[in-house]
């Protein structure tokens, strides 16, 4: 598991392991995976590939 239990913005599902998402964030200033994996807990946005699809978000 890379982080806790993220949902998506749109319908707070949970994101599964494996699903397809769509992440909305400003990219980082710095770079590495570290840093990417940090940013991505405290300042991404999952939205499922369902509400993308369906481009209600
Ligand atoms: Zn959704």
């Amino acid at each position: 598991m890379l982080w806790d239990k993220p949902k998506c913005i749109v319908c707070e599902k949970e994101i599964k392991e494996d699903d397809v998402v769509v992440v909305k964030m400003r990219y980082p200033k710095r770079k590495g995976f570290t840093e990417i994996k940090a940013f991505l807990r405290n300042e991404g946005k999952f939205i499922c590939e369902n509400c993308f699809n369906n481009k209600s978000y």
